[in-house]
């Protein structure tokens, strides 16, 4: 029977509650045991896809095409566990199904309630990966206990276990314990009440994981216990990591998380193998040196905006034995004038995906600085069309070349919309989406980094390289080194005698791992490393 283990969060939001659910997955899965995650996400959006990065963060792609919550990025990252679009449930999929039911006539004339149809319907969506070939499912609820738009999902993960058997299920809290400066104190109240919330609703969490800055003393996580109805030894602390999130399985395993929840849901037993992980770690906590890297984007006030690009700029740094310093620059800062002194120093610069016009013109001429400085250049998705401009313009001389994006009337589109997506309306889940082929060129940069002449990579957009354009480009040096053989699409863009200049038009940020680099990061910041040696 698959068991389920149910991951709430209270308190306040942020604490981190998808990299806890990563981790126990992690370790879980260091036990031998074979797991699946998902997030319910309880917003009226069918999925993450129409919303912007400020409010939510970063879009996470999965290979299928799914637009998600980027916590399904901290899952892959930390676990092996397939991720699809199923793996994220959001309130609008939810009720978009039920309501798709109702005007079939599925309910037979009842009237339709969010207790039981609503309910059922999440139930649903918790069981949907049981079956012989999964030991546990982690279900991980967004938002906060209490909020009014949980209610639904805390009630039926309170039937779920009622009728799966309460001995199959762990509900884990995670929880803030505040510490108050002017008082020098931990408090534990906040994390009483929240627990009160849950036992208000039927849940009586069996595992409680606390946040917090301190480390909090063994009276302290008796009262907690005693308090919230929890056994002692169930009363794990998480404190900050020091140097890494890549430390929190370890720090997780040493308070017995794992052997907990492998013992509390009666699961086969097996030492944990941690040793990769460990290895992990201890590459973090040693770095060999440092590198500086500009990331030049839209969104650097907010980390999570570009999640899953500083998460892979950090595993090539593993991969390197160093510490990337990653620089945050707005690119509506920077103009043609200033932007020697807003990159001084700077060892390689990337320019992220993105959307809308502002700082455009910004990232063009972050792009030009590293073209004609030979800085490591490395583009991603609009990052590749904001190359392609600059060398049209630029070197080409295509005076006014521009994406049809932000210039519908350019006199040289060299990014523009392919016919299907001219007159789509519907703007979610309509992009191109998820895992495609790349052919690689011969003696390209990206070639020889992937090691490999077919790749898979993911993508999220929806304009593309003009191909009118390609033989006009190519003449002048820009290198067309990777294509999409079915739609015959530019895929990747580079600059012949740079030391690294790549464009690519997918997402390889969804794809790196901790324990094992994306390629084309890993090579950018080796280029890098090589010209901080050099400078
Ligand atoms: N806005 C561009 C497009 O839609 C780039 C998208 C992206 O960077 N993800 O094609």
């Amino acid at each position: 029977m698959t068991k389920h283990i149910f991951v709430t969060g209270g308190v306040v939001s942020s604490l981190g509650k998808g990299l806890t659910t990563a981790s126990i997955a992690n370790l879980l899965e260091s036990r031998g045991l074979r797991v699946r995650i998902q997030k319910f996400d309880p917003y009226l959006n069918v999925d993450a896809g129409t919303m912007n990065p400020f409010q939510h963060g970063e879009v996470y792609v999965t290979a299928d095409g799914g637009e998600t919550d980027l916590d399904l990025g901290h899952y892959e990252r930390f676990s092996n566990c397939p991720l699809t679009r199923a793996c994220n449930v959001t309130t609008g999929r939810i009720y978009q199904n039920v309501i798709t039911k109702e005007r079939r006539g599925a309910y037979l004339g009842g009237c339709v309630q969010v207790v039981p149809h609503v309910t059922n319907e999440i139930k649903a969506h918790i069981r949907q990966f049981d079956g012989p070939e999964v030991d546990v499912v982690l279900s991980e609820l967004g938002g906060t206990a209490g909020d009014i738009e949980s209610a639904a999902y805390l009630e039926a993960f309170r039937q779920f276990a009622y009728e799966h058997g309460r001995d199959n299920c762990v509900f884990v809290h995670l929880t803030l314990i505040p510490y108050l400066r002017a008082s020098g104190e931990l408090k534990t109240k906040p994390t009483q009440q929240s627990v009160g919330i849950l036992r208000q609703i039927g849940i009586q969490p069996d595992m409680l994981v606390c946040r917090t800055e301190k480390s909090m003393t063994q009276e302290m996580r008796d009262k907690i216990a005693l308090f919230c109805n929890v056994e002692k030894k169930y009363v794990f602390e998480e404190k900050d990591v020091e140097h890494s999130i890549y430390e929190l399985p370890l720090v997780l395993h040493e308070q017995g998380v794992d052997d907990a929840m492998i013992h509390r849901l009666g699961l086969p037993t097996k030492p944990a193998n941690l040793d990769e992980w460990q290895k992990l770690v201890h590459t973090v906590t040693n770095p060999k040196g440092s590198v500086e890297i500009a990331v030049v984007g839209k969104y650097i006030e907010l980390k999570d905006a570009y999640k899953s690009v500083y998460e892979a700029i950090a595993h090539a740094g593993i991969a390197n034995n160093v510490d990337v310093n990653v620089q945050r620059i707005a690119a509506e800062e920077i103009t043609d004038d200033n932007v020697g002194a807003k990159l001084r120093g700077v060892c390689g610069i990337l320019v992220p995906g993105g959307f809308g016009e502002r700082g455009i013109e910004g990232k063009i001429s972050a792009v030009r600085f590293a073209r004609e400085n030979r800085v490591p250049y490395y583009g991603l998705c609009l990052g590749m069309q904001i190359a392609t401009i600059e060398f049209a313009r630029n070197v080409c001389g295509l005076k006014g070349a521009h994406s049809t994006e932000f210039a519908k009337d350019s006199p040289h589109p060299v990014i523009t919309l392919l016919k299907d997506q001219v007159n789509i309306k519907d703007m979610g889940g309509t992009m191109r989406l998820g895992a495609q082929p790349c052919k690689l060129t011969e003696g390209s940069i990206a070639r020889k980094a992937y090691g490999a002449e077919l790749v898979q990579e993911r993508h999220r957009h929806r304009y593309e390289f003009n191909n009118a354009y390609r033989k006009q480009l190519s003449e002048k040096g820009l290198v067309i080194s990777g294509i999409n053989p079915e739609l015959d699409l530019v895929e990747i863009v580079e600059i012949k005698d740079h030391p690294f200049f790549v464009g690519v038009q997918f997402h390889p940020e969804f794809q790196s791992k901790p324990t094992k680099a994306h390629p084309l990061f890993r090579e950018f910041v080796a280029a890098s490393l090589k010209r901080k040696a050099s400078m």
